[in-house]
Formats: C-alpha cells, sequence, structure tokens
C-alpha cells in the first residue's frame, strides 16, 4: 500500500503518521516512512528531527522512517523517494507512507507515486476554505480533519461539512470514488481506525475496478517520461558547446536581439533535434 500525506505545516502529520504507523504495525504490518520535501522546505529535517517527530515509530522494530533529505530539487528528491519506495517494499514494508508538507510542486510528485492521497486539513470552520487549495483538493482520495478533540470538536465538525459542500462541487477524479471526509485526532487516537479502513475500501473497490492497475501503469509512463527528460535536460546542460551557445542565446534573447523562437532553433540543431 503506498499512501501519500500531505498537509500544512502543523497540522499533524508527524503526530498523524505515528498514530497510524503504530496501529499499523500493531495489526502485524510493516511501515516505511518516506518524506519528499528537502528539508528547507521544512522544519528541522535531519535524522533526529524526525525520529522525535515521530517518537513511537522510531523506536518500533516493523516500521523504517527515512530522514527527510538534507538537500537536492523537488525533481531529484522525488525520483530518490520513489526508488527508496520500491527497495523498501522490496524490504517486506507493505505499507509505505509518503509525507510532504504540500506547497509547490511536491503534493502533485507524491500523488504521483501513491495508491492513495490523504489531505490533512485543521478544525476552524469558514476561513479554511480560503485556504484550500483547489489543485490539492482535486488530488485528494480523502479529507480528514485533525484535531478534533477537546473543545476542536464542534469546529472540527463544522471545517468537514465545508469540505464535503466544497467537493460536492468538483468532480471526483474516479468514478467508483467519491473522496470521503472524516474528522479524527492524531493525538487520541480517535478516527485512526476508520481512517484505515477507508484506506482498504478505496484499496478494494479500486482493484475491483481496475483502476489502481491503471493508475499504477500511468505512473510507471510518466516516471519513464520525468526521468528521460531530466536526462535531457542534463545532457544540454552538460555539453561545452550546447552549454556556450545557450549563454550566447540567453543573451540575446534577453536583449531582444534574437527572438526564442530562432534561438530555440540554433540550440536544437548543435543537438541534432
Ligand atoms: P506537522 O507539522 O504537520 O508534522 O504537525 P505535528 O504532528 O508536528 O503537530 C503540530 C502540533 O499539533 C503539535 O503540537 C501536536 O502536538 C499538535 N497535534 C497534532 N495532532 C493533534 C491532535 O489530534 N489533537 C491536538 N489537540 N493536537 C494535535
Amino acid at each position: 500500500m503506498r499512501l501519500g500525506i500531505t498537509g500544512a505545516p502543523g497540522a499533524g502529520k508527524s503526530t498523524t503518521i505515528d498514530a497510524l504507523g503504530s496501529y499499523l504495525t500493531g495489526l502485524g504490518h510493516k511501515v516505511a516512512v518516506l518524506a519528499v520535501d528537502p528539508s528547507s522546505t521544512r522544519t528541522g529535517g535531519s535524522i533526529l528531527g524526525d525520529k522525535t517527530r515521530m517518537a513511537r515509530l522510531a523506536s518500533d522494530p516493523n516500521a523504517f522512517i527515512r530522514p527527510s533529505p538534507a538537500s537536492g530539487t523537488l525533481g531529484g528528491v522525488a525520483a530518490k523517494t520513489r526508488e527508496t519506495m520500491l527497495v523498501c517494499e522490496a524490504a517486506g514494508y507493505d505499507v509505505v507512507m509518503v509525507e510532504t508538507v504540500g506547497i509547490g510542486q511536491s503534493e502533485t510528485a507524491v500523488a504521483d507515486m501513491t495508491d492513495f492521497f490523504l489531505v490533512m486539513m485543521l478544525p476552524g470552520a469558514g476561513d479554511e476554505l480560503q485556504g484550500l487549495k483547489k489543485g490539492i483538493v482535486e488530488l485528494a482520495d480523502m479529507i480528514a480533519v485533525n484535531k478534533a478533540d477537546g473543545d476542536n470538536i464542534q469546529r472540527a465538525n463544522l471545517a468537514a461539512a465545508d469540505y464535503r459542500a466544497a467537493l460536492n462541487i468538483l468532480t471526483p477524479h474516479s468514478a467508483t470514488w467519491s473522496p470521503p471526509v472524516l474528522t479524527y485526532s492524531a493525538q487520541t487516537g480517535t478516527g485512526i481506525a476508520q481512517l484505515w479502513s477507508q484506506v482498504l475500501a478505496h484499496k478494494e473497490k479500486m482493484t475491483a475496478s481496475g483502476e489502481l492497475a491503471a493508475r499504477r501503469r500511468e505512473q510507471q509512463v510518466k516516471w519513464m517520461w520525468t526521468m528521460l527528460e531530466e536526462r535531457l535536460t542534463a545532457r544540454l546542460r552538460s555539453d561545452p558547446a550546447v552549454r556556450a551557445k545557450l549563454k550566447q542565446a540567453e543573451t540575446a534573447v534577453a536583449a531582444g536581439r534574437l527572438a526564442p523562437t530562432l534561438a530555440v532553433e540554433e540550440i536544437a540543431q548543435l543537438l541534432g533535434v
């Protein structure tokens, strides 16, 4: 099972992964946790940072937490995360969670490598919807409102109702699955089992309809293209003749002496494409 998890900083991703991961190892699963954001986009992406973020899971023999990558571009980190996911699966980890803080392009990268994309939200109805990024919600297989505990329960329910209404006006990306909206508490554990049962229900439905296999096929092909494009770009930037030409062309285009179309034509000729 490949599970993508996104949420704003402070939404409770670490607490949720710790709670859900421990729940799953309790059921006999082996759980791997990977992060796709280079640590510059998150707080304290060191080994110690990740271990203290998920204290219970970090000491669980049936869990593996890969430290957040210390550097690299999103593209590079995403490629490595994908490869690490495959290695983890080969090593017997049957649930892989890939976490992202959901800023910029990283959520698409995670949705493109997982079977189920969980979007975490916070209680606090009304104004929340303004921050609701349509792009992220469109990727969601489920929206889960965290921190539904103590004084927050009612606000969490209100937020959930708002998200349900918002989802109603979007066309679901699958004909067989309408993304549910749940409330839960990562801190108390209330709702964690229900959250997982939705992931399982999704898997069952998507397997039966053939959509899971189709999603993975499309992901493989997309991955191939991503790698190919990266290779081509690397080639473009490493060839000395092309590099010199690129520099010249950039200056000429910026100065308005050369049309971008012509510049591309000249560079393409050098590359023989
Ligand atoms: P992340 O930045 O998304 O990884 O968020 P964290 O897991 O670090 O949580 C941010 C803060 O919210 C921490 O102080 C947590 O203790 C708190 N928190 C996380 N989950 C819950 C919850 O279910 N209920 C409450 N009341 N607080 C929570």
